[in-house]
């Protein structure tokens, strides 16, 4: 298909990759008067991740942590381009991005191409599986909300078939064993947030599973939530055997079927042994994966060969052995966590330098008009005013383009472990403080509140937990 012309020639053209933390705090900062902004992404709405866990028990309905990207884009000063596709391939050399239509609905043409003369790889990472046979066909993630509402079916489902009139009683303990595999953040919060669901609302709805429902986390390391302080793992651990949750470190699950999994122990002799642990309920959350856009590009630049975490990006966050593609978030490699803190903070210091780039190359044009001026003046006095004009943008100038490299603000950490207690690894002055418990809980939850993407979020965010306290969660299969 032939390109249509940018709506505005004289601008260059900016394409930003996928709607999430750091392509949208780019696009919230970003002066789009400046170019002719593209966005591109499958996903039409900003999804605040921290709350997902909250949405598989429906402590949370996931529209209250859902933003539509149109209804945010509308309020930029000047208009968006914004595509539901999903980018194929990047040419890095032609600079034209290949986009397909990949929704159910599709008009004559679902396939065509996007030219950039600037590019934005925001595409976020997928679920990392190491290749483990059967965790794909039978393990359920946790990144999107599609995720978050099949496991509260699943959830449902299992208990309501752990109750079916005759089931054996070897198969109710399976069906209503919950086994979360990886004990980051993700796994740890949604461990906490399902101990809280059956606590607070299942088994009154339930009785009988009562003493069958159990859950288990399951992780390689010999410990879980690896970023946190050791007072904290040890308080989360201490946290989970009382709630009952078990969790079995140093376990590293090997293969999955459709009704166990096969987990390697290492003892405390140091022995190793081959285990089968049945389950009803399988979530996975090992952390994130390379998506094979990203795969594809690290391919194309030679300078990336050594690539394997993500896009390698220097201190302006442009993709190494380029020079008009930047990279942001959990695609990028430049050595920090890969968290929505540093999505965001990457995708706003990338507003602020294009912000300025655009800035400098208005100054720049001005510049050459002005030395024109100055040589056809008619006289001397013409000829000095555009001296000192020239003299007054080249110092505009040569302040502007000392653009600060990125520097990531760490603000701490922050996780919540169920039964209303939270941990948090507070970054204050050159310090840290690390906390846990229930004023830890109340500190989450306002922090959260307040990090909201909108006042509309926000609102119903609130109105969900009160709901949920009051009423109880709505247990129904959709
Ligand atoms: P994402 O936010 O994942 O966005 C990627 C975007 O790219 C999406 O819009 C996607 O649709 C789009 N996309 C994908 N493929 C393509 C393609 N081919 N073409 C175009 N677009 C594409 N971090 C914290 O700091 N604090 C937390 O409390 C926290 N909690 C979390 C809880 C959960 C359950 C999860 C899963 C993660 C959590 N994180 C948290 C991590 C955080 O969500 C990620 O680090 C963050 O989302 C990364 O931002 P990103 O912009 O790189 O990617
Ligand atoms: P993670 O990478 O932090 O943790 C995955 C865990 O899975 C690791 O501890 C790993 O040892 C374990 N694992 C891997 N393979 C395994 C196997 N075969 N068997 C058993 N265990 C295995 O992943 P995550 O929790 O999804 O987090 C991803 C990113 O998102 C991280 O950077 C995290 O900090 C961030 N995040 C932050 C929060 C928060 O701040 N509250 C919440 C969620 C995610």
């Amino acid at each position: 298909p032939v390109d249509q012309p940018p709506p505005d020639p004289t601008k260059k053209t900016l394409v930003v990759l996928g709607t999430g933390w750091g392509s949208v705090s780019l696009l919230k900062k970003l002066d789009t008067e400046n170019y002719n902004v593209i966005v591109v992404s499958p996903r039409n709405y900003f999804l605040f991740t921290p709350l997902l866990p909250s949405c598989t028990v429906g402590t949370i309905e996931h529209r209250s942590i859902m933003e539509p990207i149109r209804n945010f884009l509308r309020h930029k000063k000047a208009a968006v381009k914004y595509y539901e596709a999903e980018a194929t391939k990047i040419d890095y050399e032609k600079r034209i991005v290949y986009v397909n239509d990949e929704s159910p609905i599709k008009g004559d043409v679902s396939q065509t191409q996007v030219s950039f003369d600037m590019l934005v790889v925001g595409v976020g990472a997928e679920n990392a599986t190491f290749g483990i046979p059967g965790v794909r066909e039978h393990g359920l993630f946790l990144k999107e909300v599609g995720d978050a509402q099949a496991i509260r079916n699943r959830i449902m489902d299992c208990c309501e078939t752990a109750t079916f009139k005759d089931q054996s009683e070897e198969e109710r303990q399976r069906l209503l064993h919950m086994v979360v595999v990886g004990g980051g953040p993700t796994g740890v919060e949604f461990a906490g947030e399902l101990q809280d669901f059956f606590h607070s609302d299942l088994k009154k709805w339930i009785p009988e599973i009562q003493e069958k429902f159990h859950v288990t986390l399951v992780e390689a390391l010999p410990n879980v939530l690896p970023m946190f302080s050791k007072q904290l793992i040890d308080y989360t651990e201490k946290t989970f055997k009382e709630e009952t949750i078990d969790i079995r470190t140093k376990t590293m699950v090997k293969n999955v079927t459709d009704k166990y999994i096969e987990a390697e122990s290492t003892g405390p002799d140091g022995k190793k042994q081959l285990e089968r642990i049945p389950y009803g309920l399988l979530v996975w959350a090992t952390g994130n994966a390379l998506r094979p856009l990203v795969k594809d590009l690290i391919n194309q630049i030679p300078a990336q060969k050594d690539s394997r975490r993500g896009l390698a990006v220097n201190e302006y966050l442009v993709v190494k052995g380029t020079e008009n593609v930047w990279a942001v978030g959990d695609c990028a490699v430049a050595n920090y966590a890969p968290t929505a803190q540093v999505a965001a903070q990457e995708g706003a210091f990338l507003a602020r330098m294009f912000n300025q780039m655009a800035k400098s190359e208005e100054i720049e044009t001005k510049l050459t008009e002005l030395s024109e001026v100055q040589e056809k003046a008619p006289n001397a006095e013409a000829r000095n005013k555009a001296f000192e004009e020239i003299k007054d943008l080249q110092k505009r100038l040569r302040r502007m383009k000392g653009v600060n490299p990125f520097e990531y603000s760490h603000q701490g950490s922050l996780a919540y472990i169920g039964s209303e207690k939270a941990v948090a690894d507070i970054s204050w002055f050159s310090g840290n403080i690390a906390s846990g418990g229930t004023i830890t809980y109340f500190f989450w939850r306002s922090a959260y509140l307040s990090m909201c993407f909108s006042t509309r979020n926000r609102i119903l965010v609130l109105m969900d937990w009160v709901k949920a306290k009051v009423f109880g969660r709505d247990v129904s299969r959709v």
